[in-house]
């Protein structure tokens, strides 16, 4: 998960293809990768998005427990600046660790009842398929995410069966996940497929937002950090201000922390500093909620398998923005 994921992004193919930009949507969102020109120019002045506050999502990746007390300090960094929905990407079995953690899951309860939202990050955050395919390929799956893109080369029934025990282990916690987003971003065509037969309202690749199930999305480069190694942790941050200078127009922007992010105080202050300033200009909304706002689905329909008098309330939370809006966009 660094900027050069990239390079990667969704890289599905088929579907609704035909449709320009017109209010910085588009339909043909069966390429992806580096920010195209043009995407988030003219078209959005003329277009409803630009006639909303444009919005901020934050989201904190790879959630699990192995990783829950880094994300407890990014959550810290967060609130320092500001208390604001965040969406938590949880993965439910991590590295394919099923260890459960009480402190996690009672803290994600809480943060979903004051309105965060949680989103569906994979079922292991592993690359399961086997280490061959064309270079490009390779290199993105080997080298830059380091075999961590569990949806990039799965069959469809595959990607099927592990969204379903996503959404079962999510159900068994009373959750009701409205997005899904691969992790490294990685989604293949194949694992496009399955997705589009669950009700989910979004995913989104590295350089897209996605809404589902038509697939019209709006560029939105992650603003990410590549904490990995020290030549990362040197040039992501003034890479990042760079690009939230360059998306100073666009109708969303999206701030990705990751847990290894945690131990580097300096990112953390450069995230801090980001935070402040794209705050005074923008909206901060989960992703569902921009999604809900954007004209997708207002609700997930995802069935929970144990309902509870408080389900409805988490589902209602984790999948609108109570905000009256009504497919503003559509
Ligand atoms: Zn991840």
């Amino acid at each position: 998960m660094s900027p050069s994921d990239a390079a990667a992004g969704a890289q599905p193919g088929g579907g609704d293809a035909g449709a320009g930009p017109r209010d910085g949507w588009r339909r043909d969102g069966f390429r992806d990768g580096l920010p195209h020109a043009g995407d988030a120019s003219g078209d959005d002045e003329r277009g409803e998005l630009a006639r909303a506050r444009p919005a901020l999502c934050v989201a904190i990746h790879d959630v699990a427990p192995a990783t829950w007390p880094s994300c407890v300090r990014l959550l810290q960094a967060v609130r320092a600046v500001a208390d604001i929905p965040l969406t938590w990407l949880v993965v439910p079995r991590f590295h394919d660790n099923p260890a459960r953690s009480a402190a996690c899951e009672s803290t994600l309860d809480t943060l979903l009842a004051e309105g965060h939202e949680l989103a569906l990050h994979g079922y292991t955050h592993l690359d399961p398929a086997p280490q061959d395919g064309p270079l490009p390929s390779y290199l993105v799956r080997n080298v830059y995410t380091q075999r961590e893109g569990e949806f990039s080369a799965i069959g469809t029934d595959e990607a099927r069966r592990r969204i379903e025990l996503g959404l079962g282990w999510f159900r068994q916690r009373g959750w009701c996940p409205a997005g899904f987003v691969a992790p490294a971003w990685l989604l293949g065509e194949a694992a496009w497929q399955a997705l589009r037969e669950y009700p989910f309202a979004y995913t989104t690749s590295y350089s897209r937002f996605y809404l589902l199930p038509g697939r019209r999305s709006v560029l939105a480069p992650a603003l990410v950090y590549a904490a990995r190694n020290r030549a990362g942790r040197l040039l992501s941050p003034p890479a990042v201000s760079l690009m939230a200078t360059l998306l100073r127009g666009a109708p969303l922007v999206r701030l990705a922390l990751h847990p290894r992010d945690a131990a580097h105080p300096a990112l953390l202050r450069h995230a801090q500093r980001l935070l402040a300033h794209l705050l005074e200009a923008r909206e901060p909304l989960t992703k569902s909620a921009f999604a809900a706002r954007a004209g997708g689905r207002l609700t997930s329909t995802v069935p929970s398998i144990h309902p509870s008098p408080t389900d409805a309330v988490r589902s209602r939370r984790n999948t609108t923005d109570q905000s009256g809006h009504s497919h503003p966009w559509r």
